[in-house]
């Protein structure tokens, strides 16, 4: 589910998220599935989209989970290539990834994922974050849909990367940075990273501003969400941490404030949903 805990103590902040995430890992999918209706399939289809990146594209996902966003990001590289239609559905068969795999053949490298990294005409993912069980998730994911290249896998915290100075094309994090205990050094160590001309882009949940909506919201989140949380996963409480904390996340304008203070230029936000959820872009220039 995506949790976030803003509003807990600094110091126990990490080891909550921690702990929650640690739990969910098995059924992570399918409880955001159940609490979103699905939509959440669709705002991070339309954020790939958005970010469109191309067969050199070396991305960096943080608080990359269970890989939601790197299997849509090789997905649509491997549309582009075939010029098929931009289904992003996350593949339940192999020939979704076929033409990833003869684009590696035909670099005649080896599968080690470091000389594909170094390769600037093959496109790379690297799925960063805190949670082991999460990542293993997302590994057997992988093995189940027959990908074997073009994507590794991290453990480490967004705040300080265990990563080079101007290493990627593109930084995402999805659903992820609420759960951080400075956003502030999440947003800068994602500036480091990323090579000049770099974009960094965030799917986070956010503001709804009119105040009709914004009451109809209201009344689901605090509402049914908990009562859904308890029924579906016998866990109030983490539901109502899940509300709190997307009230108490910066809004659209002092988030796009941040990302500007960390250096990033050509700051926008896209509202989706009624401004439920945004994504935020910055470029590193
Ligand atoms: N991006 C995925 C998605 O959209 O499905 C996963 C989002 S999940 C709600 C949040 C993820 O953030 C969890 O996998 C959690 O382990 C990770 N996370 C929380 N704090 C983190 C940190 N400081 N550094 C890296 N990852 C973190």
């Amino acid at each position: 589910t995506h949790f976030g805990f803003q509003n807990i103590p600094e110091n126990e902040k990490e080891d909550k998220v921690y702990e929650v995430f640690k739990n969910v890992a098995s059924s992570y999918d399918l409880m955001n599935d159940a609490m979103s209706a699905g939509v959440h399939r669709l705002w991070k289809d339309h954020f790939i989209r958005r970010l469109g990146p191309t067969s050199g594209t070396k991305l960096l996902d943080v608080a990359g989970g269970t890989g939601d966003i790197a299997f849509r990001f090789l997905k649509y590289i491997d549309n582009l290539n075939k010029n098929e239609s931009d289904d992003l559905s996350v593949p339940n068969h192999i020939d979704g990834f076929q033409l990833h795999q003869e684009d590696q053949d035909l670099s005649s490298s080896s599968s080690s994922s470091s000389d594909e990294e170094d390769n600037p005409m093959t496109h790379h993912v690297t799925v960063c974050d805190i949670n082991q069980e999460m990542l293993d998730v997302g590994r057997q994911k992988a093995e189940s849909y027959g990908i074997c290249s073009g994507m590794s896998w991290l453990k480490g915290n967004a705040e300080c990367l265990p990563l080079e100075d101007n290493q990627f094309d593109a930084y995402t994090i999805a659903f992820g940075i609420r759960n951080c205990t400075h956003v502030d050094k999440v947003v800068e160590e994602a500036y480091r990273v990323l090579k000049p001309g770099g974009r960094f882009m965030c799917l986070e949940f956010s503001e709804v501003k009119n105040p009709l909506l914004r009451s109809l919201y209201d009344n689901y989140s605090f509402q049914v969400i908990p009562v859904m949380g308890q029924v579906l996963a016998r866990d109030w409480k983490s539901y109502q941490y899940l509300v709190e904390s997307i009230r108490q996340f910066p809004n659209q304008e002092d988030f796009s404030d941040i990302i500007r203070n960390a250096g990033f230029r050509m700051v926008s936000y896209e509202n989706l949903t009624f401004g439920v959820a945004a994504i935020h872009s910055g470029f590193k220039l």
